[in-house]
């Protein structure tokens, strides 16, 4: 049967989910905020109650949803997973709210894209483990306090900087995940070759690391992607070859730029004399999404030193030219 869109993701997400560490011992890397995870938890397991609400924020692909996951898992807890742009109204928020027991872990991610009043009704029920909740209409309306079991919030965001005071004032740990050294993930990607019986040499395993975007979720794909050029053109071992001729395949470039890093990259330097150029024309130019731009392939080029943000805009450093192999002007714009 043909594979298309939906359940090629659904595919994804369930191979996904198989390479998920299940405790804070199987996470690799990170080693500070696992360090500071493990007291958070090791404290709310010893007091006998529920853990402080916990914020986590970082790039997509680096932990996040994991990391709730192990949370409930090391807590005994029950885990509910909603997002910020699932919950539409307060009344929604209230449902779910009202159906939590004591103890249960409720994960929200992108929880910065949360309405405004569902944000207010959840910062106050993470208060006070209670809500108003408004019934019926127009004069007639009245408001029922409903008192909660106490919960943890797990909130994920790939912008911590858009959250309201309020909101982030609620969470008692806050951590933020950075992009992994091509050393940890290396070992992440030869702890999931060892899960899907897939035999990697060290040189491949580094040689897929280091053009992973520091990112775990992108070292399992590109991982799964030798695999198939293995089966299908070599002799099923992962090893250099086999890692070199995949990624070339999938274009993926020597440090690790996808199609999206080169295409904005790209349109930075040819089309925009390098910048400076606002994020919603450079976005407009290369037919994405500000906000894909400007969370997906912003931060890694940031963190590359090829991009650079400045009041008047995004800035094309003199690497960034080299990188695309284009010549950098002349009067040394960057
Ligand atoms: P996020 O929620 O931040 O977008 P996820 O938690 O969904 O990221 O992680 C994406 C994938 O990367 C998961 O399949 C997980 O197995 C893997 N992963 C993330 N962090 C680690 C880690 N520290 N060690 C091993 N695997 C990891």
């Amino acid at each position: 049967p043909r594979v298309t869109g939906a359940d090629a993701d659904a595919i994804e997400r369930s191979v996904e989910a198989a390479l998920r560490p299940r405790s804070l011992d199987e996470f690799v890397g990170q080693q500070t905020v696992r360090d500071q995870l493990a007291l958070v938890l090791r404290a709310a397991v010893r007091r006998g109650g529920s853990a402080d609400h916990i914020l986590l924020s970082g790039p997509p692909g680096l932990g996040k949803t994991t990391l709730a996951m192990i949370v409930a898992g090391e807590l005994g807890a029950s885990l509910r997973v909603t997002s910020g742009p699932a919950i539409q109204h307060a009344g929604d928020l209230a449902a779910i709210l009202s159906s939590l027991d004591e103890g249960d872990i409720l994960f929200v991610d992108e929880i910065h894209r949360l309405a405004r009043p569902v944000e207010e009704m959840l910062y106050l029920a993470m208060e006070d483990f209670r809500v108003d909740v408004v019934v019926g209409k127009g004069p007639g309306a009245t408001s029922i306090p409903l008192t909660l079991p106490a919960f943890t919030v797990v909130g994920a965001t790939t912008r911590a900087g858009l959250l309201p005071a309020p909101l982030r004032d609620r969470f008692g740990f806050t951590a933020h995940l950075d992009f992994y050294e091509a050393a940890d993930l290396a070992r992440i990607i030869a702890r999931s070759a060892g899960l899907l019986a897939l035999d990697v040499d060290a040189d491949a395993a580094s040689e897929i690391a280091s053009r992973s975007r520091g990112t775990p979720r992108i070292a399992n794909r590109l991982l799964r992607r030798v695999r198939d050029w293995a089966e299908i053109h070599g002799s099923g071992k992962g090893d250099l070859a086999a890692a070199r001729a995949a990624l070339t395949v999938y274009e993926v470039d020597d440090r690790g730029l996808d199609r999206l890093d080169r295409a904005v990259l790209g349109a930075l330097c040819t089309r925009f004399g390098g910048g400076p150029v606002g994020l919603s024309t450079l976005a407009v130019s290369v037919g994405e999404e500000p906000q894909t731009v400007e969370e997906v392939a912003e931060p890694f080029l940031v963190r590359e030193g090829l991009m650079t943000r400045t009041p008047r805009g995004r800035v094309a450093t003199p690497e960034a030219w080299v990188h695309m192999g284009l010549t950098p002007p002349a009067n040394g714009a960057s």
